[in-house]
């Protein structure tokens, strides 16, 4: 598909080419479970019924480590194994890896790996050099994993990789640019263009607002991501940056933007290098409107992956504890609208700039995807080209299937790696993502009615 839309003549012309004849509005009741074992249905209505119950999430961390002295490390694995970790994670080792995505794929879906990593700032252990060299590597072997996935490799297909950004550079340090940044007088100083020169030339960068050990660690994260930058474009696999905190973003978009310069040329084959948007902020419409036009006045390729935001508890808790205005939009509904308005210009540009603009839906509300899929339509944009959807691993899937069974482009979030590594990540997640799980109501309703289905009526899976 991409390579046919890049042969064309006019974006919009490549894009019309690809158009089903009609829209059908998306039905998210209509069976999407059918293809799911009654095993995993089961798993899946306990795990979201567990996580909806805020004890369990608030003390999530303590009440694993009781579970772990009371039954041995063995059973207490076993046991999250069974539920949490089998919910949400795709497994330890490449091989289980490669089967989690098998079994996605025969549903028509993606994978979109991830590398759980928590800096924890107050451990010298997780903030040395050593440890994100660490990360370094796990990001590497996380590009080749990506690569090898997808059934028919090579530069046609569409390989997406998650990136945190924090598992290669301090927060400190983000902290510290990110307050740089936003101080008139730095962009001289601070361009993406000098980063970006720095990255390729490997040259040691010196920045006059900072101390030598911060310019050191400046110089060592910059070679990091250009390695996996670098890494990732020879294997054809994109990757998408993950939005954190207002306290660190400006740092990351900085980032992003310098290895945008060096990696999103459009005879490059289109962005290889993502940044994310959150809804919940008040300035994101605006900030996403100027980086699109931004971009295309420099001949770049443009990619992103529209999120409503993960951090709003603390992004607000912080806002009070400063006294600083808070951040992010004053409630659900004027979030919702933020999101909406964030898709139609997104939308807008990839009508109006072709395969040069991509984007992800990254969204488990069925409005939003509804809204995306009509105005597609609408705009001429097909379902299987730049444009496509993401939700995580475990959550919303009759979201996922009804996309992916329709013919979009879905991908599934997947984090993976050992229950030490992943177990926290997930209980962090979830902290973050309360009124989320609370809100998979919908998701519990149709697993039951599924789960009824079979028993009383004796209606089974379909098989693929
Ligand atoms: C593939 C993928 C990648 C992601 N990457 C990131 C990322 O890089 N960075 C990131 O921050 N998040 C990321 N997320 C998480 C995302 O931001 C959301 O937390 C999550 O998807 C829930 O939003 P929703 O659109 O799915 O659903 P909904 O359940 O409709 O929306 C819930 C969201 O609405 C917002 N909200 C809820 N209550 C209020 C309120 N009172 N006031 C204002 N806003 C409110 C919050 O953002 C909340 O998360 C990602 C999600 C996916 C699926």
């Amino acid at each position: 598909i991409f390579s046919n839309l890049f042969n064309k003549t006019t974006p919009q012309a490549q894009l019309v080419n690809l158009l089903p004849p009609n829209w059908q509005p998306l039905n998210f009741d209509e069976g999407a479970f059918r293809l799911k074992g009654t095993g995993e249905l089961t798993r899946a209505l306990l795990v979201l019924r567990l996580c909806a119950w805020p004890p369990l999430v608030t003390h999530g961390l303590a009440l694993q480590a009781w579970s772990q002295r009371l039954l041995g490390s063995r059973i207490s694995g076993a046991l999250l194994r069974a539920s949490i970790y089998g919910q949400f994670v795709a497994g330890e080792t490449a091989e289980e890896v490669r089967r989690c995505v098998q079994q996605l794929q025969t549903l028509g879906l993606r994978p979109l790996l991830a590398v759980p990593t928590e800096e924890e700032p107050d451990s010298a252990a997780k903030t040395g050099e050593a440890w994100y060299e660490g990360n370094l590597r796990a990001m590497l072997r996380c590009v080749d994993l990506s690569r090898d996935l997808l059934e028919t490799p090579g530069p046609a297909r569409n390989n997406l990789m998650q990136l945190k950004m924090t598992a290669l550079t301090s927060t400190r340090l983000c902290k510290e640019l990110t307050s740089w940044v936003r101080r008139p007088g730095a962009s001289l100083e601070l361009s993406p263009e000098r980063l970006a020169e720095a990255m390729d030339s490997g040259r040691n960068l010196q920045v006059s607002c900072l101390n030598a050990e911060q310019n050191g660690h400046l110089q060592a994260a910059l070679s990091r991501l250009h390695r996996v930058a670098q890494h990732a474009r020879a294997q054809h696999v994109r990757l998408l940056v993950d939005a954190e905190y207002t306290s660190l973003n400006p740092a990351l978009s900085l980032l992003v933007a310098a290895l945008a310069t060096r990696w999103n040329s459009p005879r490059e084959g289109g962005p290889w290098v993502w940044n994310t948007y959150q809804a919940y902020l008040k300035d994101t419409h605006e900030r996403l409107g100027r980086d699109a036009e931004a971009a295309h006045r420099a001949g770049l390729a443009f990619g992103v992956k529209l999120v409503r935001g993960a951090y709003l508890v603390k992004e607000r808790a912080v806002a009070r504890l400063q006294g600083t205005e808070d951040p992010t939009r004053p409630d659900y509904e004027a979030t919702n609208r933020s999101y909406s308005r964030c898709l139609e210009l997104m939308l807008n540009q990839v009508s109006r700039h072709g395969p040069t603009c991509h984007l992800m839906v990254a969204s488990h509300n069925e409005e939003s995807v509804r809204l995306a899929t009509k105005r597609m339509w609408e705009l001429g944009i097909p379902p299987d080209g730049p444009v496509c959807f993401g939700q995580l691993l475990g959550m919303c899937d009759h979201v996922s299937l009804a996309l992916g069974q329709a013919g979009y482009a879905v991908y599934k979030s997947i984090p993976y790696g050992s229950l030490e590594e992943v177990i926290p990540y997930l209980i962090r997640r979830a902290q973050e993502n309360r009124s989320v799980l609370q809100g998979v109501r919908r998701e519990q309703e149709l697993l039951t009615q599924e789960l009824r289905r079979r028993l009383l009526g004796g209606g089974r899976r379909v098989r693929h």
